[in-house]
């Protein structure tokens, strides 16, 4: 379970892609280790052992900063993110287990499993499309950089545990 929020000693969280969240016991380990800060505690949540008891971190800061890895990869999740999961044929919003990914130039004609080539359908415009190419996606598919899917991400639903969390997402 991942119920501590990580953050960048620059206080921005050390991942956006997915949300950097490390478990209850990870956090007291860094603790002992005197690697973080604790900046939020969960107020009704201790963790006992037979001579320690101590709340569990709800945000954590790292004290050295920790390189960023700014790229973005292509994966189902960050393509929906991208098309802020919109069925790119119809418009509409749906929720991820009712998104696919299309290929514009189908597979079967030589179409690639790519950035540029790949967006989020909803099923019935999916299938109304199947191999056929005169169905155009609203907008053209591009390669986003992290930055742009960062922006997008925070315009979306991110996890949200502790009240505080907010404060340092947003
Ligand atoms: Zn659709």
């Amino acid at each position: 379970m991942s119920d501590v929020l990580l953050l960048n000693a620059d206080a921005q969280p050390t991942n956006y892609l997915p949300l950097s969240l490390i478990s209850w016991k990870a956090s007291i380990t860094y603790l002992w280790m005197d690697k973080i800060t604790v900046l939020d505690w969960y107020d009704d949540w201790l963790v006992r052992s037979t001579n320690w008891e101590t709340k569990v971190p709800a945000v954590v800061m790292l004290k050295k900063m920790q390189r960023r890895r700014a790229y973005s990869r292509f994966s189902k999740t960050n393509l929906f993110i991208r098309d802020l999961y919109t069925c790119q044929y119809c418009r509409k919003s749906y929720t991820r287990r009712d998104l696919t990914l299309d290929h514009v130039v189908p597979l079967s004609r030589g179409g690639e499993t790519a950035w540029e080539n790949v967006v989020a359908a909803c099923v019935s415009c999916n299938s109304k499309k199947a191999n056929k190419t005169d169905m155009k996606p609203k907008s053209a598919p591009y390669k986003p950089d992290y930055f742009d899917l960062v922006a997008k991400c925070k315009r979306l639903d991110l996890p949200n545990k502790h009240k505080s969390w907010s404060t340092y997402i947003s």
